[in-house]
């Protein structure tokens, strides 16, 4: 025998006991998206290395240990896409779409990143992405979070989660906080760890981020990025925490919450959840209004999130998900060779009459218990049998598997109407 192939480790297997709580959530988002008026976007899976650094920035967990990253066949630096946000303002400004207009987009898809797998953090996982382009106000922001907390409430999770937003601030308010920052962290160098002492000067915001606890007091003393923020930055927050307030939408400031990326400005946010252990941010967001002009675009605004798939499916796991494929309504039984010749066309025309229902066909013969088992196997509410008899008289038996119903035989010609008054 030969020796088997497995998998990569930290890339997973969707099988088939999952898939319908990725459709739910797909679904689910989807229909969200129409909704609101965002119009989805499909983007490259691999993306020259340079617009992951420029964007990201040199000095964060992913460019600095995390990309999968490659030589082509040309000697060409390309890397697997580590999140959307890059790849879709590159699309953007490449495709002319931020040209005098605005833009609400949204892409579904696998991300790649080398971290050290465990429960919830993967090497490809998928995301969910929203961007909005061309809007400097926090009516964006809002929307964004009003539709994430709407997409809980759909999904049976509301009461799982809850919101933690901030603000970054912007422009030289936000540089003079760094430099308070750095000053600061400077001082207390010797009770920093070493990650954090190397940050303390390329992205010193991120050292805030650290979830070492041995440094816990020196981010808690360390000098508050709120009492810092300019004046049209504050006013942007303010009205984002009256508008959550005025829907009902409860949030706490968390003054911690700085993301990981460079790109940010302003409003971030992140929906976490108590249900996941560690890995308990499942959407995070927030205004990057300079990026667009990093890479090579006008001066255009943005805001956005990413929804961790792999986290949330975690989170439904469980809860009643309603699944096409699991309605199952019948399994059509076919004894003999005249019996298939015929059950096979009786099924087509079916499908084409009834588009709601799910019909299995048994596949690979057998005998009448044998198909029986496999019927009631399959989960299905009815079993459809043509044998020798049926043949004869141009009729399927129906048999009910999961009720206490006598055994039926009805005309073929009848079929259609009986199960549109029965089982639609
Ligand atoms: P973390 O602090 O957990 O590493 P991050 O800041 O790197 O998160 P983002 O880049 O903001 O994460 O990605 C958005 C969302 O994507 C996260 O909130 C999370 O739900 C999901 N996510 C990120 N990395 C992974 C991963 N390796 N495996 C599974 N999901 C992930
Ligand atoms: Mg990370």
């Amino acid at each position: 025998m030969s020796k088997t192939i497995q998998a990569i480790r930290g890339m997973n297997d969707i099988l088939p006991a999952q898939t319908p709580y990725w459709r739910w959530l797909e679904d689910h988002f989807r229909d969200l998206m129409r909704g609101y008026g965002y119009h989805e976007i499909r983007l490259p899976i691999v993306e020259m290395t340079e617009l992951f650094k420029r964007s990201i920035g040199e000095v964060t967990d992913i460019v600095e240990k995390e990309m999968y990253t490659f030589l082509d066949r040309n000697n060409d630096s390309l890397t697997l896409r580590p999140e959307g946000t890059a790849g879709c303002v590159r699309a953007a400004i490449e495709n002319g779409l931020l040209y005098n207009q605005t833009q609400k987009l949204w892409y579904a898809g696998a991300m790649f990143r080398h971290e050290r797998p465990q429960k919830g953090r993967y090497r490809q996982f998928h995301q969910l992405g929203v961007e909005v382009f061309g809007l400097h106000g926090p009516d964006a922001d809002i929307e964004l979070i009003l539709l994430t907390a709407r997409l809980w409430r759909r999904l049976g999770l509301a009461g799982d989660v809850r919101l933690e937003i901030n603000t970054l601030g912007a422009g030289e308010a936000r540089a003079a906080y760094r430099q308070e920052l750095v000053a600061y962290l400077a001082a207390n160098e010797q009770r920093l760890d070493e990650d954090s002492q190397r940050r303390m000067h390329s992205n010193p915001l991120r050292v805030l981020d650290s979830k070492n606890p041995d440094i816990q007091d020196v981010i808690n003393a360390a000098p508050k990025l709120m009492d810092w923020i300019d004046a049209e930055s504050k006013q942007h927050f303010t009205q984002l925490c009256d508008q959550l307030q005025r829907n009902k939408v409860p949030y706490t400031v968390n003054p911690r919450l700085v993301r990981g990326l460079d790109y940010y400005n302003q409003t971030v946010f992140e929906w976490v959840t108590d249900k996941l252990g560690a890995q308990g941010t499942v959407c995070a967001g927030g205004r990057y209004d300079g990026l667009v002009a990093q890479l090579g675009g006008s001066d255009v605004p943005a805001v956005g999130f990413a929804l961790g798939m792999e986290r949330v499916v975690a989170m439904l796991e469980g809860k009643p998900v309603t699944d096409v494929a699991a309605l199952n309504h019948g399994y059509l039984i076919m004894v003999g060779e005249q019996a298939e010749q015929q059950g096979i066309m009786l099924a087509e025309m079916l499908r084409d009459a009834l588009p709601w229902l799910t019909l299995q066909s048994n596949l690979g013969g057998g005998g009448f218990k044998n198909q029986m088992k496999r019927a009631d196997k399959s989960g299905a509410k009815l079993a459809f049998i043509i044998g020798d008899d049926e043949c004869q008289q141009d009729a399927v038996s129906i048999k009910f598997l999961r009720e206490d119903q006598a055994q039926q035989k009805i005309s073929r010609s009848e079929l259609v109407n009986w199960l549109q008054e029965n089982f639609k």
